[in-house]
Parts: C-alpha cells; sequence; structure tokens
C-alpha cells in the first residue's frame, strides 16, 4: 500500500482555544522546513496543518467571549491561517475540525471500531477534567486532576468506551517491531512504560454538552475530542469519503510518514491513535516525531506568566526568516529550548547579516564591478591550495547537510552550513580580491576570478541546501545570482562546480540589514502593547475590572475566586495571616431562586439562603449555569462583603467558585458531603 515515491507529514491541528502563539510556530516551521526540503528531493510531498474545534473548552469559551461556537471557531480558525500565510508556510492542505468532510470520516471511523467490536456502551462517574477533556483519576469535587492541577469537576455520564485495555499486547508488540515508530527515545521509553503499566478503556463519547460530532445512530453522544481531533489526519486525505478521487488520495498518502507533535500529546498520538488504526484495522503512520516545548527566557510560556511571545512581532521586526532561522538553528531539535528577544537578535547579526548577508552582497557586488555582473572563469592553473579547501568543504557540507536534516538534527545541518559561510568569508579577507584587482596583469586576472568563482559556487550551495529553512531570502540571493526560481532546485543532484560560468547576475540588494539594540526595544513594546490589548479584550467575566452601572455592557460578576478588585492592590509579600483570612466570613448557602438578569447575558440574580437570611447576589455565571439547575444547589458564600449594585441590582455577598482553564471560566466551589446551611468554612 506505501508509495515510496510519496511523502505525508502534518502538524497536530491547533486547539482554537487559543490564539497562535511561537510555540504554535514552532512545529509548523519545522514541518514546513522537512517539506520543502522533501519537494527539493524530489518526493510527492503532502503537507497538511488545521485546526482543532470541537469540545466543551471551546463552547464554554464561545459563551465567554458572548458569542456562538461557530463564530468563535471560524475567528481563531482564521488566525492561525493568516499567520500561517503570512509566514509563508507551505502547507498543502488546512482541515478544520468542524468541516463535513472531517465530521463524516470520524463517524466512519467510530462505525468501522463498533463493527470490530471495539466499542461498546457504559457508564462512568467520576471527577473530569475539562481543561484537558479527560476522565481523571481524583476525588472528590474540584479535586485537583492529575494532568494539568486544575480543579476537576464530577460527572456522572453513560458513555460509549474504546477497548483499550485490549489493546496492550499488540501496541507493545507494534513498539518492539517498530523500533523508530516514536522518536526521539526518552518519549518512546515514556510510552513503552506508561502501556506495560496497565490500559483503561477510554470513554469515546460525552453527553454533558453538545459542542462536538455526533455518535452515529446515537445523537445524544457526541464523540470524544481525541478520537475526533486525531482522525483528521487521515479524513484530510480522504478517508470516509466515497468520492473516487478521495480514495486514491487517501492510498496515495496514507500512512503519513510523520506526525510532528509537541511531547505533551504524546500519549494521545502514540498510544491512542495507533491503537484506534490497529482496531480499525488501518495502517499506522511510519513515524511519530515529539519535539520539547519552547521555554521564554526559561520558563514555560503561559497565559497566567503572561510571557506568550507571538509570532508577528518578530514578523513585523525582522521578517519571517529570522524567526525560522533561529527556531530552527537555536533549539536542538527534541530538546526544551529558549527564546529571547536577546538571543534572537545576536543569532540574527552573526550568522545572518554579518554571516550569510556578508557573504551574499561582497561576493556579488565584487562580480558586479571586476567582471560587469557575469560569473567569472576561474583558472585552472591559478588553483591554490585554498581553493582547493573551499571546493573540498563544499562537497563535503552537501553531504553532511543531507544526512543532518535527514535525521531531523536541524541545528546541527545549519550548524555543518554556515561552518562553509564563515571559511568562505575568511577565504575572501585572507585572499583580498579587492588588492587582487587593483593589479592590472593577466595573472591577476585569473586569480580574481578564481577567488570569486569560489565564494560565488559555495555562496551558491548554501543558498540552495538553506532554502527550506529561510525561504525568502535564499529565493532573493538566487536571483541575484542569475539562476532563477530556486523552488525549481533538484537537491538530490546538488553537487559543487555547477554554477554556470558566465551567468548574468540579477540586481543586487541586502538581504539581511543588521538589527540594534532598538530592534529588541521595539519587539519588547510590541508585545506589551500586544498583551495589554489582548487582555482588554479577552479577559472572562471572573476576571473583568469592576463594573459598575455607570459603564454599561461590561460584563461584570462577583463569582470571582480572585480577591474584590476593590481591595487594596497586594504588597510584594503577599503572604496573610490567619487574621486577615478569617476577616473573610465564608458560609455554605442553598440557591433557593436563580434567574436570568434582562439585558445582561452574563449575570444571573439569585436568592441564596445563608441559615440566618437569604441574600439577593448577582453573579456573572450565566453563560456556565442554567438558572434552573441551580436552584437547590449549595454553594459557598462571602458573606461581609458590602454590597454593591450590578445592573442596577443590589448583590449583597460572593459566589465563591474556582477559575477554570486559561479562559477563567467559573465552576462553582461546593461539598463531596451533606453540610447544613450556614455553616461557616474556616
Ligand atoms: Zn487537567
Amino acid at each position: 500500500m506505501d508509495n515510496p515515491g510519496k511523502f505525508y507529514i502534518t502538524t497536530p491541528i491547533y486547539y482554537v482555544n487559543a490564539r497562535p502563539h511561537i510555540g504554535h510556530t514552532y512545529t509548523t516551521v519545522v514541518c514546513d522546513a522537512v517539506a520543502r526540503r522533501q519537494r527539493m528531493m524530489g518526493l510527492d510531498t503532502w503537507f497538511l496543518t488545521g485546526t482543532d474545534e470541537h469540545g466543551q473548552k471551546i463552547e464554554r469559551s464561545a459563551a465567554a467571549a458572548g458569542c456562538s461556537p461557530r463564530e468563535f471557531v471560524d475567528k481563531i480558525a482564521g488566525e492561525f491561517r493568516a499567520l500561517w500565510d503570512r509566514m509563508k508556510i507551505t502547507y498543502d492542505d488546512f482541515i478544520r475540525t468542524t468541516e463535513p468532510r472531517h465530521m463524516r470520516g470520524v463517524q466512519a471511523l467510530f462505525m468501522r471500531l463498533q463493527e470490530r467490536g471495539y466499542i461498546y456502551k457504559g457508564s462512568y462517574s467520576g471527577q473530569y477534567c475539562v481543561f484537558d477533556e479527560l476522565y481523571v483519576d481524583a476525588v472528590g469535587p474540584g479535586a485537583p486532576c492529575p494532568e494539568c492541577g486544575r480543579p476537576t469537576e464530577t460527572v456522572h455520564e453513560e458513555n460509549y468506551f474504546f477497548k483499550l485495555s485490549a489493546m496492550e499486547d499488540r501496541l507493545l508488540k507494534y513498539y518492539a517491531e517498530h523500533p523508530d515508530f516514536i522518536r526521539p527515545e526518552t518519549r518512546r521509553n515514556e510510552v513503552v512504560a506508561f502501556v506495560r503499566s496497565g490500559l483503561r478503556d477510554l470513554s469515546v463519547s460525552r453527553t454533558s454538552f453538545k459542542w462536538g460530532i455526533p455518535v452515529p445512530n446515537d445523537p445524544q453522544h457526541v464523540i470524544y475530542v481525541w478520537l475526533d481531533a486525531l482522525a483528521n489526519y487521515m479524513t484530510a486525505i480522504g478517508f470516509g469519503s466515497e468520492n473516487p478521487k478521495d480514495q486514491e488520495k487517501l492510498h496515495r498518502y496514507w500512512p503519513a510518514d510523520v506526525h510532528m507533535i509537541g511531547k505533551e500529546i504524546v500519549r494521545f498520538h502514540c498510544v491512542y491513535w495507533p491503537a484506534f488504526l490497529l482496531a480499525a484495522d488501518l495502517p499506522l503512520p511510519k513515524s511519530i516525531i515529539a519535539h520539547g516545548w519552547l521555554l521564554f527566557e526559561e520558563s514555560k510560556m503561559s497565559k497566567s506568566r503572561g510571557n506568550i511571545v507571538r509570532s508577528e512581532t518578530v514578523l513585523d521586526t525582522l521578517g519571517g526568516d529570522a524567526l525560522r532561522y533561529f527556531l530552527l538553528r537555536e533549539i536542538v531539535f527534541g530538546q526544551d529550548g529558549s527564546f529571547s528577544f536577546d538571543a534572537l537578535v545576536a543569532r540574527f547579526n552573526s550568522d545572518l547579516a554579518n554571516g550569510l548577508g556578508n557573504l551574499a552582497s561582497r561576493t556579488l557586488s565584487m562580480i558586479a564591478r571586476y567582471f560587469d555582473g557575469e560569473v567569472p572563469y576561474p583558472s585552472p592553473s591559478e588553483r591554490t591550495p585554498a581553493d582547493e579547501a573551499i571546493a573540498k568543504l563544499g562537497e563535503q557540507t552537501i553531504a553532511d547537510f543531507h544526512a543532518q536534516f535527514g535525521q531531523f538534527q536541524f541545528s546541527r545541518a545549519l550548524e555543518t552550513a554556515w561552518a562553509l559561510v564563515a571559511a568562505v568569508n575568511k577565504y575572501i579577507v585572507e585572499n583580498e580580491p579587492w588588492a587582487v584587482a587593483e593589479r592590472d596583469d593577466q595573472d591577476s586576472r585569473a586569480r580574481l576570478a578564481t577567488i570569486l568563482y569560489t565564494s560565488a559556487e559555495a555562496l551558491r550551495i548554501v543558498t540552495a541546501l538553506t532554502h527550506p529553512v529561510i525561504p525568502d531570502a535564499t529565493a532573493r540571493i538566487w536571483t541575484q545570482l542569475g539562476l532563477g526560481e530556486i523552488g525549481q532546485v533538484d537537491l538530490r543532484s546538488l553537487a559543487w562546480g555547477q554554477l554556470q560560468l558566465g551567468t548574468k547576475l540579477g540586481p543586487i540588494e541586502a538581504v539581511f540589514p543588521r538589527a540594534d539594540k532598538s530592534t529588541i526595544e521595539r519587539m519588547q513594546q510590541m508585545e506589551q502593547q500586544r498583551a495589554a490589548d489582548a487582555k482588554q479584550e479577552a479577559l472572562p467575566p471572573s476576571a473583568q475590572p469592576a463594573g459598575t452601572d455607570a459603564q454599561p455592557g461590561q460584563p461584570v460578576t462577583q463569582a470571582a475566586a480572585s480577591p474584590s478588585p476593590s481591595a487594596p492592590a497586594p504588597v510584594a509579600d503577599s503572604k496573610i495571616t490567619i487574621d486577615d483570612f478569617l476577616k473573610v466570613e465564608l458560609r455554605v448557602g442553598e440557591i433557593k431562586v436563580a434567574e436570568k438578569v434582562k439585558g445582561a447575558d452574563k449575570l444571573l440574580r439569585m436568592e441564596v439562603d445563608i441559615g440566618t437570611e437569604v441574600r439577593q447576589i448577582v453573579a456573572g455565571i450565566a453563560k456556565a449555569y442554567e438558572p434552573e439547575k441551580l436552584v437547590g444547589r449549595k454553594v459557598v458564600i462571602v458573606a461581609n462583603l458590602q454590597p454593591r449594585k450590578l445592573r442596577g441590582l443590589e448583590s449583597n455577598g460572593m459566589i465563591v467558585a474556582a477559575s477554570l482553564g486559561d479562559d477563567g471560566q467559573p465552576v462553582l466551589a461546593g461539598f463531596l458531603e451533606d453540610v447544613p446551611v450556614g455553616a461557616k468554612l474556616k
């Protein structure tokens, strides 16, 4: 079934719960560089990326943003696509899991598993992590998720289950027989250990929300987001379609050659996905390659730390090539790497501006000046050991670069290419072509031709090899070399000495103007501005600044677990004494009445019995809770809060809620045991 002349590579499909940031860019750039190179190696290449758009988190984020899930996913998916287009990512297809072609394919896969007896109906009751969309081993409402630490929710559901437990031996056998299936080795070992420790059946449907793909013939259930998402690698190339053209495409490209992923989703790709495929009797992908995390100045980028870097900042200052080069050169693929503006600018200046940029501009401008813009004829009688050494290094560079890049050692491959750049820049300095040009004799003329031919040929080789990594600049250097369209180059036959004598150069321009200190400052300012804008726009209701009647339309809430906005700002040492804590009167209350507030779609008005009295409390939880389901529920109330007015209604107290996920979805605090109304918490 496999077609050796093809190459199919995928990025993970990105979850549209958040906007694209530099971590997404890293994975995508790696795949793009690999895809571009495989095309230049003559392979029939297919490069897939896309967006993962279903699940409860999306449903809730959309509610928090005050729009429909459809509007929400359209917007974020559009941002991903626009960024990839701007970065000249050469994806062949962009799949969205809300497309009919995907939904049909996922249902086909579900039925295939069902027909083969791997899916059965059962029931589950326990803790669920909305953030991970996973049932987890945790006890009690609000108990932290063992995966991510966020509070879990208690659910009781009838679900469809996948017989993952039956797949243990087959998976272990597969890993053993295919040592390259999971890379790098560390990830492979983790996966094998995980499977050896025993697998439990996996719930593959949900009834607690609607934003998903319905289970065939049982539309009360939607299909588990990970089963939905993973199937994209096949549905995008035609799985589930009856159309002969789609089937032809599926046969042509499946199994995928590389699923490129971040290490945090190894289990889904290396355990669940192959288990589904084995059970469905479908061929498995050839390799799953997990890269490390991209840290910002050594710490993990996260919304809560506020240190997420957006690619646009680098694109607006140094350009796409600078970012692509940095990511592939600076980070040892497979390990965690660190991003910083200082390191980016340092790399840019040393390798691109002073390295390749300098080699290109001095070589090309001297050919323009001394040889009227035509590649000169090197003299065979005038070859020195220095010329020979560069030619030899050029040949060696081609061989080493191919071997290293082919092994996903991008950093080493680029190091290899830049060793040639450095050697040629040194060669030019030592051979002083500008001085040779001063001497007006026949021998000197031949010597000058040899030096410049050697430099230009080395430049051509580096340019061709690194085109997949820095496509823009190399395309421009290629044109300046008078060689036309760089995408047409066949890298398989690249060798020293192919630069045609007499080639007429194109117009010459600098490709990498040097960056200075102000570039770093500009990038930092842009990031701060973007962070501030995003905060303004994307704050969940529970974290919005206090609204008053003077600001109609502002989503406001008193349901947040965060301190009341009117509280004094925390000082540097924010630990408080027990006395401070005891000032807050927390009580168990029971909701007696709950109703929506007219004209405020996020607010609920509630009457809460706190034992001594019934209080009116207004909270911004309407998007997360149906009012009728809240009646009778026991909640935790901050009872001694100063009353305030929301939409003209007096709110007398605050309901305590967890702020869940990146969007701060409110989840009400509660008790596992039965507690009397009015009980004090301390
Ligand atoms: Zn979790």
